[in-house]
């Protein structure tokens, strides 16, 4: 089965190393760095495109963040402006994820969901003192009162709903331009499994009822901090969806020949236009097409 564009890490994040200051420093010394500036990296991209990963000798300064190790050893993120190199862009995963090989789209993936959440939690929430990145980066430990804070992940719910046959219901956000259609998607709530979540966001977004909720697979998203789990739910096919909480202007089906060659996002064209293939609801459209 194809994976979604950003679970496709397969560097190791060898947890053992970040809590042994001796081997995290040792780590550092063979270390091939990634810089990352608000979710951005420089990306080469004359051939096909690729991180630019520079010895730890010649990085700039910034927090340093473990990512782990691979064949060719260990990997470190630095927040950092990531300056200029002949041939290569400032890019984001919106740009490049789905480029990517598996390696380097699992290292920007991880490096910029743990950058924004170490850029936003610079206080300690129990008493506002400076916290500090400690355990490699794994940790923000609180310079006062001594607590440790976690990174963060918002689980979010993004679904295919369709009618048991050959329709699927689409949202649009107004401040979408015509024709680009994506499925439903919302946060779980606190104290709500992600099934209720399906069936509660669907609901508010587009009036309808669904049920039979089937897990398909997940993704990251760390804009700044989402991890999205991608689902199917079926629903009534006479249900009639209309958008209902003010977050879609418009909710209607779809037949599978309506979306088979239609273009992502930015494409040509008057029709309907898909999702990034970044974003796992590009997976969820495109594999229920494909009748998987
Ligand atoms: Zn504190």
């Amino acid at each position: 089965m194809t994976r979604p564009a950003l679970s496709r890490a397969t560097v190791d994040r060898d947890a053992a190393t970040r809590d042994d200051p001796a081997a995290l420093e040792a780590a550092w010394k063979q270390a091939r760095v990634l810089v990352v500036e608000d979710a951005h990296a420089l990306v080469l991209d004359d051939d096909r495109p690729r991180l630019v990963l520079q010895d730890s000798a010649g990085a700039p300064d910034g927090e340093r963040y473990y990512l782990g190790r691979d064949a060719d050893g260990p990997v470190f993120a630095v927040a950092a402006p990531v300056g200029r190199r002949l041939g290569a862009r400032r890019l984001g995963l919106r740009d490049v994820g789905a480029l990517l090989d598996d390696r380097d789209a699992g290292l920007l993936t991880h490096a910029v969901g743990l950058t924004n959440w170490h850029a936003t939690h610079r206080r300690c929430p129990r008493c506002g003192a400076p916290t500090e990145p400690v355990r490699g980066g794994s940790v923000r430990r609180c310079t006062d009162d001594g607590s440790e804070h976690f990174p963060r992940t918002d689980p979010a719910v993004i679904m295919l709903v369709h009618d048991g046959a050959d329709r699927c219901v689409l949202g649009r956000q107004a401040v979408w331009p015509t024709g680009r259609f994506s499925t439903l998607a919302g946060f779980v709530e606190p104290g709500e499994s992600a099934e209720q979540a399906v069936v509660r966001e669907v609901a508010e977004e587009t009036g309808i009822a669904c049920w039979d909720v089937e897990y398909v697979d997940s993704q990251p998203w760390p804009f700044p901090a989402s991890l999205m789990l991608g689902f199917r739910a079926t629903c009534d096919p006479d249900a009639r969806p209309v958008p209902a909480d003010g977050e879609l202007e418009e909710a209607r089906w779809f037949t599978r020949d309506e979306l088979r060659n239609a273009p992502v996002w930015g494409g040509s064209g008057a029709g309907v236009q898909l999702p990034s293939p970044v974003s796992i609801a590009w997976l969820l459209i495109t594999g229920w097409v494909a009748g998987g």
